[in-house]
């Protein structure tokens, strides 16, 4: 299927469907569509051809809970069109962090977030930033699939109808299916629910249904936990098919397929502090095959050679 030749979501093509939206001031993205691919230099390796574009901009980022940080002193860039991995032990604030990249823990009661986290160059937490409109741009993959118990069809179409997309949403669902490599799987069987699918199957569709409202960014939590080694292989295969178009940022505690899949790789641990509180701290951010490889800080060295867990 070709890719949609009109990819503006409708409250930016439509200003007075934005104003009614509350969105003064739009986030000024541009689609991962529409992007003119650099023509290809025979003999250069990709990586030194583009120059590294960040998408994320992080600097000193702390976020609490009641006050306590989780995290703290968080400062690295996020790649565009690269698969970001945090790794690192329980509890040292991965998915913490994460859920700030769309404001998700905007929702916690307590959450506070410091610092300064940059998307595009603005402000995330701007004043004028619309956070559903965030949310719609970076979205959000979880640990265990989450399908609505509606049919599979109808989980893809939901969103782009709660945000009024206009286009062909046959086309929308099937574009969808088919850049989550699901759509040859179920389009004779798109009205059945979408709890009949397997686990694997599922979590695709969730997938799916991110990528039916054209975010920009897609944030996965501990994406693979729930599914067997097949199904993880499909999601690996599907991450690398995907950041093409996409920029992608993953928490797993599968130090493998942080090896296996991300460009850049950020290790955080805990510190403790004199009363007890435990805070994540990152202790390198690095191309993933050198924090592998030969990482600089010893703590980064045991913890994926397996020293510590
Ligand atoms: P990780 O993803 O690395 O396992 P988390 O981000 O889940 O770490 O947790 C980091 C710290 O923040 C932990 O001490 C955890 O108990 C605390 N925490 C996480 N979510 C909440 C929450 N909703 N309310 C209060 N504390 C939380």
């Amino acid at each position: 299927m070709s890719e949609p030749q009109d990819i503006e979501p409708a409250e930016r093509r439509d200003p007075e469907q934005r104003e009614q939206r509350g969105l003064s001031q739009p986030l000024e993205v541009r689609s991962p569509h529409g992007d003119a691919k650099s023509p290809a230099v025979e003999g250069v390796p990709e990586a030194e051809r583009k120059p590294r574009e960040a998408i994320f901009g992080l600097h000193d980022v702390m976020v609490s809970y009641n006050k306590k940080p989780a995290v703290r002193g968080v400062s690295f860039d996020i790649g565009k069109n690269e698969i970001t991995a945090l790794i690192g032990p329980s509890g040292c604030g991965k998915s913490t962090l994460i859920r700030c990249l769309n404001r998700m823990n905007d929702l916690i009661p307590g959450a506070t977030v410091e610092g300064e986290v940059l998307y595009h160059g603005q402000n995330l937490y701007g004043p004028q930033i619309d956070a559903v409109e965030v949310r719609k741009r970076i979205g959000m993959v979880f640990q265990k699939p989450n399908p609505f118990p509606k049919s599979i069809y109808d989980n893809i179409a939901f969103g782009p109808r709660v945000l009024g997309m206009k286009g062909d949403m046959d086309e929308t669902v099937e574009s969808a299916l088919t850049h989550a490599a699901l759509w040859d799987e179920v389009k004779d069987r798109l009205k059945t629910n979408a709890f009949g699918m397997s686990g694997g199957q599922q979590q695709r569709l969730c997938i799916a249904r991110a990528l039916a409202v054209e975010p920009d960014v897609i944030l996965m939590d501990e994406p693979c936990s729930a599914l067997d080694p097949i199904s993880t292989g499909k999601i690996e295969d599907l991450m690398l098919s995907l950041k093409d178009e996409y920029s992608i940022v993953i928490v797993t505690h599968n130090m493998q397929q942080a090896a296996r899949v991300s460009d850049k790789t950020a290790f955080f641990t805990v510190e403790l502090s004199e009363d007890e509180h435990r805070t994540g701290r990152v202790v390198e951010f690095a191309d993933t095959e050198k924090l592998f490889t030969n990482p600089d800080d010893p703590r980064t060295e045991a913890y994926v050679t397996g020293k510590v867990g």
